[in-house]
């Protein structure tokens, strides 16, 4: 067993921690707290061990009726693997006390690249993070940008990727962020820092993005415009897609037509947290002109990451290869959501193989 501690109990923290406890080759050591807040409340009713953060503040979890195991430092000491899913710049901070220990350590997207030995995506470079002593599981948006960009640079070669990101202005939540009522190019810049983020997984891709934030906190939406090596089909590329296991290809017929509705679909299928880990991509977007690719895709900002911090886990254990973890993360998350009923599939491509 994987004994896994998270540092940093917040939206991706407590969604991590669930997911590693779902893992039949892993349990979740503890769980690092700076406040006894309602997570701390529910980590303690999931059977999580309970870490102080910040040791000063150790006697307030008393004061609150949680008990503790212990300072973080006893928990990275006691984990064999830890997950710093603290806010953008602490994981740095944090980075000498898991080295002080030897106890690897994944950080999150919010951290910069050199915080870590390799920035990791599973589909895309598992193999880099393969008994490394540091990760970086990229962001909610690289990782969703990485996810189509693997298989269309397998299938067909990317000669440029041209990406705008319209960004949720912050999670549910988040109740002091915004904008509540604008849209804003962010960053104004041209272009912005999810294309060289994605770089730091495929070093010697052509990419640029442009970003801009919107009054949502469901997900983020982006438009991407790839030229590929070679003319493709929408049909063709349909099919690659809909075989990515963490790319959900939305079909014709499901009254998709936003984050909202997708959102409502993942409480209905019964997710926890309404959580959509995969990519959703509405198929009928998908489009191509000689060697242009256009597609929309929605991306669960609070959720995609999650699976990935599973397999950075193994990876660093080097407990599997790529594909037993993806597909063993999978399985028990119950990644994969319901195919495509409307037919468009491999009749459609043979038949336009056969005007080729
Ligand atoms: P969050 O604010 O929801 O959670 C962070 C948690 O860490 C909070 O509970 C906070 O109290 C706690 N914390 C603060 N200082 C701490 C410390 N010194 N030690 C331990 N815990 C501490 O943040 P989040 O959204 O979960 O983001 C965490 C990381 O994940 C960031 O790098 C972020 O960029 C990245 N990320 C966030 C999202 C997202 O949309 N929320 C998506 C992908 C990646």
């Amino acid at each position: 067993m994987i004994r896994v501690g998270v540092n940093g109990y917040g939206t991706i923290g407590k969604r991590v921690a669930d997911a590693v406890s779902a893992q039949p080759d892993m349990e979740v050591a503890g769980v690092a707290k700076t406040q006894p807040n309602f997570e701390a409340h529910t980590a303690v009713e999931r059977g999580y061990p309970m870490y102080a953060a910040i040791p000063e503040r150790a006697p307030l979890f008393s004061d609150a009726g949680i008990e503790i195991a212990g300072v973080v430092d006893e928990l990275v000491a006691d984990a064999d693997v830890m997950v710093d899913a603290t806010p953008s710049g602490i994981g740095a901070e944090n980075r000498s006390l898991y080295a002080s220990y030897d106890t690897p350590a994944i950080f999150q997207g919010g951290e910069d690249a050199t915080v870590a030995e390799t920035s990791f995506n599973a589909r895309s470079n598992y193999e880099d993070a393969y008994g490394a002593d540091t990760v970086r599981v990229v962001s909610c948006n690289t990782t969703g940008l990485s996810r189509v960009v693997a298989p269309l640079e397998e299938e067909y070669g990317v000669e440029k990727v041209r990406a705008t990101l319209v960004r949720r202005g912050g999670d549910p939540s988040q109740n002091s962020r915004g904008p509540i009522n604008d849209i804003l190019p962010n960053p104004i810049e041209i272009p912005s820092h999810h294309g060289p983020d994605v770089k730091t997984i495929f070093p010697d891709l052509e990419i640029d993005t442009m970003g801009l934030k919107v009054p949502a906190t469901l997900m983020h939406v982006h438009a991407l415009n790839v030229t590929l090596e070679s003319d493709v089909t929408a049909a063709h590329v349909r099919q690659l897609l809909d075989k990515q296991t963490r790319i959900y290809v939305i079909p014709e017929g499901m009254g998709l037509d936003g984050a909202g509705k997708l959102k409502d679909f993942a409480l209905d299928a019964g997710r926890p947290r309404g959580d959509l880990w995969e990519n959703c991509l509405w198929g009928e977007s998908i489009a191509t002109e000689g060697r242009d690719l256009y597609l929309f895709q929605a991306i669960h900002q609070e959720s995609d990451v999650v699976p990935e911090n599973v397999d950075a886990v193994r990876a660093v254990a080097e407990a599997a290869d790529a594909e037993t973890s993806i597909e063993r993360t999978n399985e028990t998350l119950g990644i994969g959501l319901s195919g495509d009923p409307s037919g468009f599939g491999d009749a459609q491509v043979e038949a336009e193989a056969a005007d080729d």
